[in-house]
């Protein structure tokens, strides 16, 4: 088990490309932290440099209280776990995750415990002596994984280690990725692109854009408060509305202008609105499609044209334009809705999202 500590890492690749910028992080013993943003903004460099594989440009990283800018990859006593799982095609499964063990020397009675033990972990037990051309996606992934528990690693890295894999895997999979966490109780950390993914697997989640931190916290904190709009339109599906629109002020009241109505906004976020003296100001706020409900009381909605509804299951989707700005609504199932139909909507007040028109800020 180890804590991991960034102090100000930066990494200019020799081009130039500056992969990460000033990055900061205590990560405690045994969290599941999950580092997520879209391609290019700098995930996969900061875990190879936790792993040693990128020299850090500057900044001090710390596993435990053990300064390792300059320690070989061999001896940070962490295991990382490959998109493309990486192993030997000639070598059986037994063989995969004994390799590791074999090369650091250790007897083979021990090395036999150890890969017998993950193997019943990860429920390889009949696959030992299969080549990995024999295995599916799945196996080949666990047996990656193995290969990385054999060797009672601090810490965890893994990078995109479900992403070749098909949606019903991949659920599977990242439930077996809690339950492994649950019980080797070390360190992950965990690169992804995918925001579901991020969201159910991370104690703590770190989004990134342009090698920048965007958010830091729990799911439900960056979900129910983003901190920004990039992060607000990239955590969660479909993802949330956004709109041009103007904060009025009257008689120590707050509301929304958009698309020639007044919306009178929740006790709780005109209470935050005065306490920070936000002034009137154009801005962009956002309403994600699950706190957009159906009414027929239109004084505080809106009649909306439904373009295209979309069924999945309990739930649709409802595709709309509003304002000239597309918009998403996920509502209950309702098999009377059809193309066509005009139908009225509200926002639900208490969970509008306002952000700064030039900062993108989140202003409450
Ligand atoms: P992806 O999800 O596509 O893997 P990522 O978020 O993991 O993306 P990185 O691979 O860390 O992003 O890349 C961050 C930036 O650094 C990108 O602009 C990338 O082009 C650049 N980069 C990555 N590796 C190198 C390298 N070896 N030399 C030069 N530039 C690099």
């Amino acid at each position: 088990m180890a804590s991991i500590t960034f102090k100000n890492i930066r990494k200019v690749y020799d081009n130039d490309v500056v992969a990460v910028k000033n990055f900061n992080l205590e990560i405690d013993e045994r969290e599941f932290i999950v580092l997520v943003g879209p391609s290019g903004c700098g995930k996969t460099t900061l875990l190879r440099m936790v792993a040693g594989l990128e020299e850090i440009s500057s900044g001090e990283l710390y596993i435990g209280d053990r300064l390792v800018n300059n320690v070989a990859p061999k001896d940070r006593d962490i295991a990382m776990v490959f998109q493309n799982y990486a192993l030997y095609p000639h070598m059986t499964v037994y063989d995969n995750m004994a390799f590791g063990l074999k090369v650091r020397k250790l007897d083979k009675k021990e090395i036999d415990e150890r890969v017998r033990n993950a193997a019943k972990i990860l429920g390889l037990e009949d696959l030992l002596k299969r080549k990995p051309r024999a295995l599916s996606g799945g196996q080949r992934q666990r047996v990656a994984i193995g290969r990385a528990i054999v060797r009672n690693p601090k810490v965890f890295l893994m990078d995109e280690p479900l992403s070749n894999l098909d949606a019903k895997l991949r659920n599977e999979m990242r439930a077996e990725l809690l339950k492994l966490h649950n019980r080797l109780q070390t360190t992950f950390i965990y690169v992804t692109h995918d925001q579901t993914e991020a969201m159910t697997l991370g104690d703590r989640i770190i989004i990134m854009n342009y090698g920048e931190v965007q958010q830091i916290g729990n799911p439900q904190e960056v979900y129910e408060n983003p901190s920004n709009e990039f992060v607000a339109t990239f955590i969660g599906t479909p993802k949330m509305n956004i709109f041009d629109g103007e904060l009025i002020k009257e008689d120590n009241r707050y509301f929304l202008f958009f698309n020639q109505k007044k919306i009178e906004l929740s006790e709780d976020i005109n209470k935050k609105l005065i306490e920070r003296d936000i002034k009137p100001q154009p801005i962009r706020f956002g309403i994600r499609p699950e706190h957009i409900d159906l009414t027929e009381e239109l004084e505080d909605g809106f009649k909306i044209s439904v373009e295209m509804s979309e069924l999945m299951g309990h739930e649709m989707l409802i595709h709309t334009d509003i304002d000239d700005n597309p918009l998403v609504i996920k509502i209950p199932t309702r098999f009377d809705i059809k193309n066509g139909d005009r139908v009225g909507i509200a926002f639900r007040v208490d969970k509008i999202h306002l952000f700064d028109k030039e900062t993108s800020f989140n202003l409450l």
